[in-house]
């Protein structure tokens, strides 16, 4: 059993001025190789902090974090930068592409920082155009893609880099409800294979697509639902 990441009572204070907000107030679980995760919440109950804890976009103000067996909670802005490019995948809920890339080069994006070669990112980006369904599209610009075939381009750049763990903000929150369900599918798929993913959104029957639910609540985790043992506890009528 590994574990991709393990969270020891991870506190984040945010300072303005005199004020101190405790986002997180001391957060522990711990996702292993290969699970599926949704992270809910209402609003100020410290989801985004956590998401950009996961993602090494900044540090806890204590507690320990360690992604992959590596301790991340104490490491440099250079240091986690190179983890963030090495081990890490996000897919956000507004795509992020590059408008003046196109579907090939937006993929390839991850992999200009890691100095692979020219012709090595090119064969990886057009393998994953296929896995995500846009073969066919390799040459066109965000803009002449529809929202979820932008979001798959989004899910091919997070995956070109072979990460440890794929973080998801809301990743249907911009999709009508059929092209969500496309994507949720999509990254069911991954999940087949072996992707660890943790994934953050407001809706309840987005979140049970995950194996485990996390719920935050003030800071705290409320509760952890496992999706699966729920489901085959339904009693029968
Ligand atoms: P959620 O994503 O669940 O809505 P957040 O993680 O964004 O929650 O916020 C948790 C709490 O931390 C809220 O009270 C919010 O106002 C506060 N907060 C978040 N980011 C900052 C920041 N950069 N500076 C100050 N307070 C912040
Ligand atoms: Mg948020």
């Amino acid at each position: 059993m590994t574990n991709i990441v393990e969270l020891v009572d991870v506190v984040k204070v945010y300072r303005m001025g005199d004020n101190e907000v405790e986002a997180l107030a001391g957060v522990t679980f711990e996702v292993e190789k290969g699970e599926f995760w949704s992270i809910m919440g209402p609003s100020g109950s410290g989801k985004s902090t956590l998401l950009n804890l996961l993602g090494c976009l900044d540090r806890p103000t204590s507690g320990e974090y360690r992604l992959g067996g590596k301790d991340v909670a104490h490491m440099n802005d250079h240091d986690l930068s190179a983890v963030r490019g090495t081990m890490l995948g996000f897919v956000f809920q507004s795509f992020n592409l590059i408008q003046q890339l196109n579907v090939l080069e937006n993929i390839e994006v991850p992999l200009f920082y890691q100095g692979v070669s020219p012709k090595a990112a090119r064969e990886k980006a057009l393998q994953l155009a296929r896995k995500v369904g846009l073969g066919e599209r390799t040459d066109h610009r965000p803009f002449q893609l529809s929202g979820g075939q932008q979001q798959r381009v989004a899910i091919a750049r997070a995956l070109v880099n072979d990460p440890v763990l794929v973080l998801a903000d809301e990743p249907t929150g911009n999709l009508d409800s059929r092209t969500g369900e496309e994507i949720m599918a999509m990254l069911h798929e991954l999940h087949d294979q072996g992707t660890t993913i943790v994934m953050v959104t407001h809706e309840d029957d987005v979140a049970q697509h995950a194996q485990k639910t996390l719920v935050m609540r003030d800071g705290r985790i409320l509760e952890i639902r496992d999706n699966e043992t729920s489901a085959e506890e339904v009693p029968l009528s």
